[in-house]
């Protein structure tokens, strides 16, 4: 893989000031989103309010952040080859992958006219979900099912599992991550009827803590006609519980 933003060293940091200026751009951000009042949570998307240049400052800076917490865990950095240029790799992976979420725009997502006025209900998944605890930033894995009932405008298929990627891409707790594609699906879409369920696993259960491998959390929200129309939204569930049925066939 190929790094996207220069490496500098630690040692180059401290000569030309790069390592200077890439440790305030934090601050700067947060300075900025303070002042116009805008919430900067873990699980909030602060791409419109980035300058050119500063996501690359950025990774640099959480890179030499992490450097910090590797030697702060007494681990040799200097002497393990396997770690020498992790912290690196570990602000990629956030910055670009696993949270890219908060630092990326929201891919672009074309709709269109509902022209025939098409009113059946239809389900998508499962779509993958893979994202991180806000607690203690380890994985949430598992899948997610949309039911639409189309309203003024419609999306293509794919574009459900994109939006939930690039929602799903931010350190979360189920029960807000939920909520939150819903809201960007109302957005993209219009929807006369919405209904999300989630079944994920929680590392932070799996790997530490209780250490219970098999537990899941299951979850939905169900917006508009599904909230009013009980038969509707019955038959979401059981359009789930088919695609979930041919799954295990
Ligand atoms: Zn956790």
């Amino acid at each position: 893989m190929t790094a996207t933003v220069p490496f500098v060293s630690n040692g180059a940091a401290g000569s030309n000031g790069i390592g200077k200026l890439s440790s305030a751009v934090s601050a700067r951000i947060r300075e900025r989103l303070q002042e116009s009042g805008v919430s900067f949570l873990a699980n909030d998307n602060i791409a419109d309010h980035l300058q050119p240049g500063e996501l690359a400052e950025l990774q640099l800076e959480v890179a030499d952040k992490v450097r910090d917490l590797l030697r702060s865990l007494v681990i040799d950095i200097d002497n393990d080859h396997n770690t020498h240029e992790t912290a690196e790799r570990v602000a990629k992976m956030y910055l670009q992958e696993v949270f890219k979420g908060r630092y990326h725009q929201q891919p672009k997502v074309a709709s269109f006219p509902n022209v025939k006025q098409l009113d059946e209900i239809y389900t998508v998944g499962p779509i993958t979900v893979r994202s991180a605890c806000s607690h203690h930033l380890v994985p949430i894995m598992g899948n997610c099912w949309i039911g639409i009932k189309p309203g003024a405008r419609v999306i293509g298929l794919s574009k459900f599992t994109r939006v939930a990627d690039w929602v799903f891409s931010r350190p979360h707790i189920q029960e807000e991550a939920v909520m939150i594609l819903a809201d960007e699906i109302e957005k993209l879409c219009e929807p006369q009827g919405l209904g999300i369920i989630i079944k994920a696993q929680h590392y932070c259960m799996k790997w530490r803590g209780v250490k219970e491998p098999q537990t899941s959390m299951v979850n939905s929200v169900v917006r508009g006609d599904f909230r009013h129309d009980p038969s509707l939204k019955q038959e979401f569930f059981e359009l789930v519980r088919q695609q979930q049925a041919l799954l295990s066939t």
